[in-house]
């Protein structure tokens, strides 16, 4: 199945799967604020945590 890549707009929360998570597991909110992204906009969202 083609992996996508999700951004919890709440929290920032990173996540890869064909769906996202029910809920948050960082902010407890539903799936419906994830938004999906592109890989390279995962990327970029990943280096910030990396500074
Ligand atoms: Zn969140």
């Amino acid at each position: 199945m083609q992996k996508k890549y999700w951004l919890c707009t709440i929290c920032g929360d990173l996540h890869v799967g064909v769906n996202p998570p029910e809920i948050c597991p960082t902010c407890h909110q539903s799936k419906e604020k994830y938004v999906e992204i592109t890989f390279e906009e995962f990327e970029a969202e990943l280096a910030k945590f990396k500074k």
